[in-house]
């Protein structure tokens, strides 16, 4: 059987350009800093976000990781939201590789507001650790792809510059975001001191993630990379995949925005579904009925072609991508009528 793949926006394919851009590549080894495609991607994504160098990865994963053990020492602590991915999906990575604390938020659909930052910052006392890094996620996964609102952004990161507070974005879906709230790429270079942005979501390509900062953080991120054994080769055929994404697949981020929204539309005229969160970008989170138990419901919805995951006992997440086409969107339509 062939599925309606909603699991994630990870499950797409390269495309035909992207083989080609993959046979065309210049490469070279990396390690030595030889590889001309690696280069021209981690420039390229540099100048577009304003910043000053970037540092190509093998997952978004590994660039937060690094940026974590690059702002953040022994001993000390990062502020973030309790649903967020470097925290909720990095097997205490924060911890076990840069040795560091915690302090969680509750934030609004994993968007912290300036008030709850300030008021989980550490005091300068000697009984507390010392906050070192900030970090916001945007668009927010386990927030159902919400998206921070250009003033919030702003605010926070005015605060973060008058008070020495680092500021990190886990922007794995950061382009989402950008298409959706109609954003600057160049502005979040402006607010943010490291961003990582992964090239293997939304963009469709097949691997990879970029860590984008200053020269020196770059310089200082890059001997981490190393140490976490990511050091790489020809690493260009893949850069060469993430050019070619980032040139030809930004702007239809607004297709996948908008059958995400007609999904979360049809999800809610079920009987099955309590709620949806909002949908701002490409994730539609269904919460079910309260009799019903998630892994049962993706039991039916696979029974009739539809592939998604679930989000603890109770939720459902749908993520669309350049693999779901309106003819997906038709037919995933048709297919929970029979639910
Ligand atoms: C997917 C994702 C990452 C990185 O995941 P990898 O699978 O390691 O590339 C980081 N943050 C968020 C919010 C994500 O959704």
């Amino acid at each position: 059987m062939e599925y309606i793949e909603l699991r994630s926006d990870t499950f797409t394919f390269p495309t035909k350009g992207m083989y080609q851009a993959m046979n065309q590549a210049k490469l070279g080894d990396d390690v030595f800093n030889e590889d001309p495609t690696v280069k021209e991607l981690e420039e390229k994504l540099a100048k577009i976000f304003g910043m000053e160098a970037g540092l190509f990865c093998s997952s978004g994963t590994m660039t937060n990781q690094i940026a974590i053990a690059t702002h953040v020492g022994k001993g000390e602590e990062l502020i973030c939201d309790e649903n967020s991915h470097i925290y909720y999906y990095e097997q205490g990575g924060i911890m076990a590789n840069a040795n560091a604390s915690v302090k969680l938020g509750k934030g609004e659909y994993g968007k912290l507001s300036l008030e709850q930052i300030k008021k989980l910052r550490a005091p300068a006392d000697i009984h507390f650790c010392e906050t070192k890094l900030l970090s916001l996620e945007n668009t927010a996964n386990r927030g159902g792809g919400s998206c921070y609102s250009t003033e919030s952004l702003t605010e926070i990161s005015q605060y973060c510059k008058d008070t020495n507070l680092p500021l990190h974005l886990d922007g794995a879906r950061v382009f989402n975001a950008i298409i959706a709230k109609n954003q600057n790429p160049k502005q979040y270079g402006e607010w943010f001191d490291s961003i990582s942005v992964c090239l293997s979501k939304g963009l469709g390509a097949p691997v990879g993630s970029v860590l984008l900062g200053t020269e020196a953080f770059i310089a200082k991120a890059k001997r981490i990379r190393k140490r976490f054994g990511g050091g790489w080769r020809q690493a260009g055929l893949l850069a060469a995949c993430g050019i070619y994404a980032l040139d030809h697949h930004i702007e239809r981020l607004a297709e996948d925005h908008l059958r995400a929204k007609i999904i979360g539309e049809e999800l809610l005229k079920r009987p099955w579904v309590d709620a949806i969160y909002p949908v701002e970008t490409n994730i539609v989170i269904a919460s079910l009925r309260e009799d019903l138990l998630a892994k049962d419901l993706l039991e039916k919805l696979k029974e009739n072609g539809i592939r998604a995951i679930g989000f603890g006992e109770k939720q459902i997440r749908f993520v669309t991508h350049l693999n779901f086409t309106d003819q997906d969107l038709t037919k995933f339509i048709q297919a929970i009528q029979n639910i």
